[in-house]
């Protein structure tokens, strides 16, 4: 907290628009903005302590993924190509007619203020209004897009990924991020060099978006009783934010790992990884805590354990808070990602309150979308991205949000602990979701090749595991169930060069054991396909 106490006291009540202004001179195209000046366009073959790497923008493409962009900073890209990037994206807006004010934050690692900065340099370049909130969590710069009305957003994170990784959020449409259209777009402009420079940019700092957002969260929103809550923030950004916003609602604060430390010193903030969730149940059973809630490096998921040390899995958390919201909102709308329990299908309670579920592609920017399509009243992703639409959110992902829904959900419980929460749901056993290694330029065939081979035994008539195989969804992957409801899904990372396996079974573990045996050998055969991350 000390930063933002000094950071106050430095610059006290200035308002936005003085400070730090650079704007072109107005009406006068500079020589700089010559029209037929051809940029150059970035290489993907440079390499660090040479001349050229100094002078010239380097983009490889494999950094643009499917909804956001990530790349190894140094090796993939150089200051300059993230300067590209600025100026494809302002670029980009020009092009799709949206007003050129932009949103920037960056979150908390050694370099990423100076990825930001180049990033800006791109930006005014292209001749946009960059409002920059400094150190933020990627949903601070979503809600900076509402209460400053900027239409776009670059967020500079990397998430939860390992140092060394850099990435940007980048959304022009709120509170939308970009999917692989608008993704392929800025690719296009960046990769080619068909950025343009205009006049017209200008860049303005805003030190107080902290305290905004924090006002905004929190407001009218006060627990009956001082829940017992460990905020976990594995010393990435949220160690910022999350503890505070919980202590406004009244509940009682444990702040565990909430000193910002870039060298992530115990683990990734990542509170889907076993590593830190299994900190997490550590910490809530020595401490007595009714929960821990855990927060990634960016603050945009929100992980779960109970007050018996249990993860749970945000699939689950979103039934136990669908199954509270459903009672309140009649005939709710969901929409969950292909990874998530098949309970929202058949829990009695959700089928009573009249709740439709779509289960659709994983990845926070389409299940934002869809959720935003649909109108639903909220979206729950298993890899812990919650997306609430008004009355309660912005319909943008936001760990904090998250967590006070679950602290108010136990609040309205009269008493009854999570865990007992968690029990009254019925029973299934499910896998973590496990990566298997398995390169970017190979995963998708192999995915290709796994879903042909459900099919093929689905229109076969086969039976797997003994059983008759009722469904394969290939909205994403292939998701397959059989008769007594156990399922597996292998998709293609979007963000990493690995699959996506998970398993569950709402009939035994044996069941849910040996759907992953399965799945695991038919991968095996495939020797582009390495290691596990994890595996049950
Ligand atoms: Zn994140």
């Amino acid at each position: 907290m000390g930063f933002w106490a000094r950071m106050s006291r430095a610059e006290p009540q200035i308002s936005h628009s003085k400070l730090l202004r650079f704007v072109s001179q107005p009406g006068k195209a500079a020589p700089h903005f010559d029209e037929t000046r051809r940029l150059i366009k970035p290489r993907s073959d440079l390499v660090a302590n040479t001349a050229d790497y100094e002078n010239l923008p380097l983009v490889t493409a494999n950094g643009f993924r499917e909804y956001d962009a990530r790349w190894l900073f140094g090796k993939e890209i150089n200051l300059l190509g993230i300067q590209s990037l600025g100026l494809g994206l302002g670029t980009y807006l020009h092009d799709i007619g949206v007003q050129p004010k932009v949103v920037t934050g960056h979150d908390f690692r050694s370099y990423s203020s100076s990825i930001k900065n180049a990033l800006i340099i791109g930006l005014l370049q292209a001749g946009c209004e960059v409002h920059d909130i400094g150190l933020a969590l990627s949903p601070v710069a979503y809600y900076a897009q509402f209460a400053l009305d900027c239409p776009a957003v670059a967020m500079v994170t990397a998430s939860h990924n390992e140092n060394g990784w850099t990435g940007v959020k980048m959304g022009a449409q709120r509170p939308l991020t970009f999917g692989p259209d608008e993704i392929n777009a800025i690719k296009k402009i960046v990769l080619e060099g068909l950025g343009k420079e205009r006049p017209g940019g200008a860049y303005v700092s805003v030190t107080d978006m902290r305290e905004t957002y924090l006002q905004a969260v929190t407001k009218g929103r006060k627990l009956s009783r001082p829940i017992k809550v460990i905020a976990a923030c594995g010393n990435g950004t949220a160690g910022a934010f999350a503890p505070e916003a919980l202590r406004r609602i009244g509940a009682e604060v444990i702040g565990m790992d909430d000193a910002l430390d870039f060298t992530f010193p115990k683990y990734n903030p990542n509170p889907e990884d076993m590593e830190m969730l299994h900190a997490m149940s550590h910490a809530v059973k020595e401490l007595g805590a009714d929960l821990c809630l855990g927060f990634d490096g960016d603050g945009d998921r929100c992980g779960v354990v109970d007050d018996t040390g249990r993860e749970i899995f945000a699939d689950k958390i979103g039934v136990m808070l669908a199954r509270g919201l459903s009672a309140e909102h009649k005939n709710a709308q969901f929409v969950v990602d292909v990874k998530s329990t098949g309970l929202y299908l058949t829990d009695p309670v959700l089928k009573a309150n009249g709740v439709k579920t779509d289960y659709w592609k994983t990845g926070h920017s389409y299940i934002k979308r869809r959720t935003s399509e649909l109108g639903a009243l909220a979206g729950f992703e298993k890899s812990g991205h919650f997306f609430f639409n008004p009355p309660i959110g912005h319909g943008y992902d936001d760990g904090i949000v998250a967590g006070i829904q679950v602290l108010e959900m136990l609040d309205k419980a009269g008493g009854k602990k999570l865990s007992a929460l968690y029990d009254a749901l019925p029973k299934s056993w499910g896998s973590p979701t496990m990566a298997p290694y398995c390169p970017d330029d190979r995963k998708y065939a192999v995915v290709d090749a796994m879903v042909a081979e459900y099919a093929g035994l689905k229109d076969k008539g086969e039976t797997l595991l003994g059983q008759k195989i009722v469904s394969v969804v290939t909205v994403n992957g292939v998701r397959v169930t059989l008769e007594d409801g156990t399922w597996g899904l292998v998709r293609a990372s979007s963000n990493k060069p690995s699959l996506v396996v998970v398993v569950e079974s709402p009939a035994s573990e044996a069941n849910m054991r040996a759907m992953f045996a399965d799945l695991d050998g038919r991968l095996s055969k495939h020797p582009e396909v390495g290691e596990y991350d994890q595996k049950i």
